[in-house]
């Protein structure tokens, strides 16, 4: 008899965001795999299963997924209910394709629940719509990021398609992002988002223009930015020296 691994999504980072079938699933687990970055307070919720943190924190605290996914087939191999815990939503930049290709390979049975992803989490924290009746009619998921010996990313084309873009794995790359936009012909007074944090009481927000940017610099937080005329009213209302909600204090 083998078990089931369950990737789980996390949420944003509020354990509040948890879904009811995420809480409990922790309850039953017996294993928890955790990216590094889920909160204790979420964590509390796998009451009785040993614990794995087996997340990468910018390579600091890196497990390779080969590892990872030895990790669940062995568990699954010993434990009935096996819990992959990921921030956001599994099916988005989480490395879930590696992990259900590899288990179902392995006649492992896995199950799927969806957490809420960080671009609505953002979006919640800045309040602005993705998507807007006669003007934004298509939002993109995009990162920049691609691993060691990988394609690039067409990132900068699906921003440039869409009428809002959301730019994950941001923290740190704004200064290029701004650029690359602008290079292939996205205007210099596009507005922009920046959510650090988002759900969690310390969340910070800004508003700026792709040419000023790289004033805001991002910090080592995971951070979100979102390029798109949605965010025109709440940017001008920052360009002109009147901040509508918080802004990093990075950006003083
Ligand atoms: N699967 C996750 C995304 C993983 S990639 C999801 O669905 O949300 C990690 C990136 O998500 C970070 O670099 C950052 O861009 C974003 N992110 C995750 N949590 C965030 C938060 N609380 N606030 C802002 N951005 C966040």
């Amino acid at each position: 008899m083998t078990g089931t691994v369950h990737l789980v999504g996390a949420g944003p980072g509020a354990a509040e965001l948890l879904t009811l079938r995420a809480a409990r699933l922790l309850g039953e687990a017996d294993i928890v795999f955790h990216d590094a970055r889920v909160s204790k307070e979420i964590l509390a919720f796998a009451a009785r299963a040993r614990l794995v943190a087996v997340g990468k924190r910018s390579g600091r605290f890196a497990t390779a997924q080969r590892f990872i996914n030895k990790q669940l087939l062995d568990a699954a191999k010993r434990y009935s209910t096996v819990v992959r815990l990921k921030g956001g939503d599994p099916m988005l930049f989480g490395r879930a394709h590696e992990e259900i290709s590899f288990l179902r390979r392995n006649s492992i049975a896995v199950e799927i629940v969806p957490g809420v992803t960080a671009a609505l989490a953002a979006s919640a924290e800045l309040q602005v719509s993705l998507t807007r009746r006669g003007e934004a009619r298509s939002v993109a998921f995009v990162t920049p990021r691609v691993g060691a010996g990988e394609r690039e990313s067409r990132w900068v084309d699906a921003a440039l398609a869409a009428d809002t873009a959301a730019i994950y794995m941001a923290a740190g790359q704004a200064t290029m992002i701004a650029q690359a936009l602008i290079d292939a012909g996205k205007p210099a007074r596009t507005p922009v988002a920046v959510v650090e944090r988002a759900s969690l009481p310390d969340a910070k927000v800004a508003f700026s223009t792709l040419g000023r940017l790289r004033a805001l610099e991002a910090p080592a937080a995971p951070a979100l930015i979102f390029v798109g005329e949605i965010y025109r009213e709440a940017a001008a209302a920052t360009i002109a020296g009147e901040p509508v909600l918080r802004i990093p204090s990075q950006s003083a």
